[in-house]
Parts: structure tokens; sequence; C-alpha cells
């Protein structure tokens, strides 16, 4: 390959308000245990929105800029001296966070940085380190995930998934083991039978997560706010879930007619919402929050029948962030199984590959299908309509 060295890079400049596209300079090895890959595909979601409002995201020390982008495939174009799991043409996926430095964090040293302590953590293309929106990137081996080379047209949503396969692998396990006449599950495609999962919101998070869901076998339903039918409800229709409108049922009508609900999988990002339906989770249920709401929201809640119904109902609530190496395995495991489940839908999820030079204003667009996605691969932009 021709060696770069200036490169199409999209960056946010907090001071003067500003994104736009720059000239990066090329990166090269630096360390042997590093990999250089070629940046194909990166998906934009509602953090790089926040980040382009100039309401979240910091550019690396001394930085006036953040290269934005943490939802990326790459394609391996030269491997460091100490690499010895990937080569030149194998398709990765980086994780997108880095461990923070201090020595008592015991998640951070031990790998686990999602878990951080300290709060000293990085996160490229959010948190004090360049993301992928650019033509060429260096990374150490240990934070690129192997993709097989026939995800390619998917593997851009792995890194959104991960938010659902981390929080399921905690549900199932709390499932596993607290209820005290469950004997271990032997067959983890039973682990759902019967159960009963409520998705809040209907964007790529809620999408991908009720997909999930279906696929570990969850009787699935879908509440947002959207009327239907919209491509999203019907996406969410044909995977097999049941999507229903806040606008046209009660929170309460809603369990009603589901009964005792299981489990609650948050992915709106909308406080008041996500608290007036938590009085619904049902007994011995779980409540994952993943949505990250703007700090100006302030909203009523009843605390005190809140607070009694966990107690009374057993209920567990739990938030999650980020996600480790493992949830990125399992998320490209969970995208070829719904490749093979749902061959004609998945097209479907990515509404459009555009050239960088679009990203400044398809961040505030909703995205045709659950997510744009800007490429670096001429020939997969497809031509505007
Ligand atoms: C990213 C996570 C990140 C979180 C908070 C999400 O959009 O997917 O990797 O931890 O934002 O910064």
């Amino acid at each position: 390959m021709e060696r770069l060295t200036e490169m199409k890079t999209v960056a946010v400049f907090p001071a003067s308000q500003e994104v736009k596209v720059i000239d990066g300079q090329a990166p090269r090895l630096a360390n042997p245990d590093e990999v250089l890959f070629r940046v194909l595909d990166v998906g934009i979601c509602g953090t790089d929105k926040e980040i382009c409002s100039f309401e979240y995201g910091t550019p690396p020390s001394g930085q006036d800029h953040l290269v934005i982008g943490h939802e990326a495939l790459g394609q391996v174009v030269e491997v460091g001296l100490a690499v010895d799991r990937l080569r030149p043409g194998d398709l990765v996926v980086p994780t997108v966070r880095r461990p923070c430095p201090h020595l008592d964090c015991r998640a951070c040293r031990s790998g686990h940085q999602d878990y951080c302590y300290t709060g000293d953590f990085t996160e490229r293309g959010i948190k004090e380190e360049h993301g992928f929106m650019t033509e060429l990137v260096a990374d150490r081996q240990e934070n690129l995930v192997l993709v097989p080379s026939d995800l390619g047209d998917l593997a851009v949503l792995t890194e959104p998934l991960t938010i659902a396969e981390k929080a399921l692998a905690q549900v199932f396990w709390l499932m596993q083991h607290r209820p005290p006449w469950l004997e271990p599950a032997t067959d983890p495609g039973d682990r759902a039978r019967g159960l009963s999962a409520l998705v809040l919101g209907v964007g790529p998070v809620g999408v991908l997560g009720a997909m999930t869901l279906v696929a570990a076998g969850f009787r699935t339903y879908v509440y947002s706010r959207e009327l239907p039918p919209t491509d999203r409800t019907d996406l969410v229709q044909e995977v097999g879930a049941t999507y229903v409108s806040s606008q046209a049922t009660s929170a309460s009508e809603l369990a009603a007619s589901i009964g005792n609900i299981d489990l609650i999988y948050e992915a709106v990002g909308h406080s008041e919402f996500a608290f007036e339906v938590l009085r619904v989770l049902g007994t011995n249920g779980i409540y994952v929050l993943t949505g990250v709401p703007s700090l100006q929201t302030l909203a009523q809640v009843d605390s005190a029948g809140l607070m009694r119904d966990m107690v009374l109902k057993n209920q567990v609530l739990l938030g999650t962030v980020n996600a480790g190496s493992d949830d990125f395995a399992s998320a490209i495991r969970d995208l070829q199984e719904f490749k093979r489940r749902w061959p004609q839908l998945v097209p479907a999820l990515i509404g459009g590959r555009y050239p960088p030079e679009r990203a400044a204003e398809l961040i505030f667009e909703r995205p045709v299908g659950i997510k744009s996605v800007i490429s670096f691969q001429q020939d997969h932009i497809r031509p505007e309509p």
C-alpha cells in the first residue's frame, strides 16, 4: 500500500465550536505490539451528537481538537514484531476504553477498564484520546478484536452491540445465581425460556438490544414514543418482538398485558421515561440502565413507591457502561447469528454509507435504518438518491 502522510480526519474543536474535516498526520507503528489498520467504516451514535454539540467529550491533553468516532471497523495493513494474533488483511474492531494509570485500580490492572474505579481512563474518540474517524489508526494488538472475513458488511455494529452483550452477560449471571430454587442452566439456549423482556427505545441500542434478547429466547417487547408503523417499528416486529408506543399505551396498561416483567433494558437516555417505567418492573425483576441523559433534566419520581417496590419485590437496578473484549467477541458471534436468522433484515440496519465530508451534518440527522456509517472505502459509498 502506498504510505499516506496526510489523511482525511473528522475532528471537533470545542473552543471554536466547529466540527470539520482536517488533514490528519498519518500514524506509524511506535511499539512492537502495535498494529496499523486502515479504517473502513465508522458508525455515528448519540454520544457523537453530544460531543459535536460541545456537551461531552474531551480532546487529548494540550490539544485543541478531538478526532471523533468510536464505532469502527478496520483492516490491518502492518503489524509490529511482537504481534502474534493479527496479520495484514485481517478485519478488526477496536475497543474504546483504555485503562487508567493508577496501580491500585484493580479493574484497570486486570484488563477490565470498563469497570475503572478512578475515572481516569481514556476513551478513543470520546475522552482524551483521538478516535477512529480517520484513514489510518495505530493501536496495540490487545485493543483489537479479530472479525471473521464474511462479517465486513455488518461489523461496524459490533461496538454498539457490546452494550447489550455486557448487560445480558450480567443479567444471565444474576438470573442463574439469584433464584435459590434454580439449578445452573446447562443449555445456554434455554436460559430465557418463559421470561419477558421490555426494551425502552427504538434507536440503535434499543433495536440491537431487542434482537439480542429475541435471539436469547426472551418474549421481547419494545416500548418507545414513536407511533407505528415506521421503518424501525417494522424492523422490531419483523425480528419477532412486539412494538408498543407510549403515545398509545401507558406503562401500567403495557405491564398488565405482559404479565410479570422479568427484565427491562433501558436504551432511551430519557430519565423521566426510564423512572416512570421502573414502576412496572416485575417481582424479582432486573432493570438495566444504559443511557447517559443530559444533566439538566430534573425528573419528579415517586421515590417512596419505587423504594418500597424494589425492596418488597427483590428487584435489581443495574447500570452498565462501555465493554470489555469478551463483550466484543460475543457481539461478533451474535452479529453472525443475526445474519443467519434474519438475512433479509440485517442490511436494513445500516441505512447508508457516506463520505467523511458529510459527518458533521449526519451526526444531527436521524439515520435511515438504525445507523449512518461514515465510510473510507470509496466504492462502498452509495450515490445520493
Ligand atoms: C460508548 C462507550 C462509552 C460511553 C461513555 C458510549 O457511546 O459506546 O464506549 O463508554 O459512550 O463515554
